[in-house]
């Protein structure tokens, strides 16, 4: 097979392996080599290129004698905060430089090999681990302790965050999908910056076993793609319920692609989405909003509609409010997860001390970087005796209310859309020291993730400096193919999706 083996997206790709067009081991080198030419992106921490071409020489292997798993032979990667057995895992911070985990995140083995004791895997091949934020805290991929990540758009910008290696990678064509987490924005918001799509699903449906955990209550995988469709595929791999999650949602496994596929009553192929009511909140409008991306998600709202979908005025009166509620919740728990990191029981040990406390002390000053440590900060003074019922306990009722606010939305709507981040990407180093300007851009990916919704970002065409700007669509709970319907409609209809960044 000839051609531009990069441009295919996992479908594609699955497509030509399952028809003998082309070896898991041709493509595997192929984008090897991609990655090879391409390292100033900044996307990957570490690459497996003697474990991938040997997984890719099985995955033929396994082919060759009739195995037809999913995504046999497909290679992807994993956001460094997936442990793995592979390869070490950071949480791209200096505290787990080095760090050797002796399992599988879940995502990871179902996406692969598969979970011990559970059955076979998609039989996905992994090529390496991709640049984040520290612990996921971050909007550009600039807090990563191993450097930035860059957007293939212009290497001047930010690719997004936290999941910006994921979504670098896939963008410059170095990998048809990869996985990312999800926190407060950290698929949606990248996907938006590079004109990829999206999925953080329903909390709960793809189990937190193994990904390193950030804000546990908010904490979701999904994937990372150019399409709907292969978030579809990646999506059915990695997701169902997990007994080692506690929260992991107790629900038979679900086949997205066919729910993607799946037409709506009394659709045509003309009108797929007639009778789809898609609300827009008032809010996620706001004068504030860069008029390029007010346009770009204008533009991809009329073709909603010419597609048949309705739009319908709503309002979410809380979307101010998922900012402070959102930055008290999530350094809360973060501050009591990221205790373990002692210096004892995983990560860093500074290499000079007096005593136990002054080795803590000196572990974690060394081992954490700025934005991670300010959390940890405003996470523990929210908790402390006190403060807890000013702060914590008042961002918990809060964040309820942002919750019952959605349900009342979807009395009236099936979909709820708007812009994924109020302008495109921004230059690295443009934020300078202020934390503030990160966290008041992630105002419209917060709302769903308070509320433990899906939320989609899905390409809208270009605005400003020529950079990508999504559409987000927000569902209802496990409303997941509902919104990769709406998406794979969109996308069967226009090529923003299909746009590349050029000399890509
Ligand atoms: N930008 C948000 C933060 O910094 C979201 C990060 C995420 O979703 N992991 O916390």
């Amino acid at each position: 097979m000839t051609g531009a083996l990069h441009d295919l997206g996992v479908s594609g790709l699955a497509g030509a392996l399952a028809a003998k067009r082309v070896s898991s081991l041709e493509v595997t080198q192929h984008l090897l080599a991609r990655i090879g030419a391409q390292q100033a992106l900044g996307a990957f921490l570490q690459v497996d290129a003697d474990g991938a071409t040997a997984a890719a020489r099985a995955a033929d292997a396994r082919r060759a004698a009739g195995d037809a798993a999913p995504l046999l032979g497909v290679p992807i990667a994993h956001k460094d905060i997936f442990v793995t057995t592979a390869l070490p895992t950071t949480a791209g911070s200096k505290m787990l430089a080095g760090y050797q985990s002796p399992f599988d995140a879940t995502v990871v083995a179902r996406l692969g090999a598969g979970v011990p004791g559970e059955g076979p895997g998609a039989g996905a091949i992994s090529l390496g681990k991709l640049n984040c934020d520290e612990f996921a805290m971050g909007s550009g991929n600039e807090n990563s302790a191993f450097g930035a990540a860059h957007n293939p758009w212009d290497a001047s910008r930010v690719p997004g965050g936290s999941s910006g290696g994921s979504a670098a990678a896939v963008a410059a064509r170095l990998l048809p999908a990869a996985t990312g987490t999800d926190t407060g924005g950290s698929i949606r918001q990248p996907a938006s910056f590079t004109g990829t799509t999206g999925i953080k699903p329903t909390y709960g449906v793809c189990s937190r076993y193994g990904m390193i955990a950030f804000a546990s209550s908010l904490d979701q995988a999904g994937p990372i793609a150019r399409s709907a469709e292969d978030c579809a595929l990646l999506l059915s791999a990695m997701s169902g319920f997990d007994a080692r999650d506690a929260t992991s949602a107790q629900r038979p496994a679900q086949d997205f692609h066919a729910q993607m596929l799946a037409p709506r009553e009394g659709a045509s192929a003309a009108k797929p989405l007639a009778g789809l009511r898609i609300g827009l909140p008032k809010e996620f409008f706001p004068a504030g909003l860069a008029a390029d991306v007010h346009a770009a998600v204008r533009r991809a709202l009329a073709e909603l509609e010419s597609l048949g979908a309705s739009l319908v005025d709503v309002s979410l009166p809380r979307t101010q409010l998922s900012i402070p509620v959102y930055y008290i919740i999530a350094p809360a728990e973060a501050s009591s997860n990221l205790s373990r990191f002692d210096g004892v029981k995983f990560g860093h040990r500074a290499a000079h001390y007096t005593d136990l406390l002054d080795m803590y002390k000196k572990s974690r000053a060394e081992g954490f970087g700025p934005e991670v440590k300010r959390r940890i900060m405003i996470g523990t003074y929210v908790l402390s005796h006190g403060y807890y019922d000013a702060y914590y306990l008042q961002a918990l009722k809060l964040r309820r209310m942002i919750a019952d606010d959605f349900q009342a939305c979807f009395t009236r709507c099936d979909l709820i859309a708007g812009p994924v981040a109020p302008s495109v990407a921004w230059k690295i180093g443009e934020q300078g020291a202020d934390p503030l300007q990160a966290y008041l851009a992630d105002i419209f990916t917060l709302p769903a993730s308070l509320a433990g919704l899906p939320g989609m970002s899905v390409p809208a065409g270009l605005g400003s400096h020529g950079m990508p700007v999504g559409l987000q669509l927000i569902g209802n709970y496990f409303a997941e193919g509902q919104l990769l319907h709406a998406a794979h409609a969109l996308q069967q209809a226009t090529d923003w999706h299909q746009q590349a960044p050029a000399g890509i």
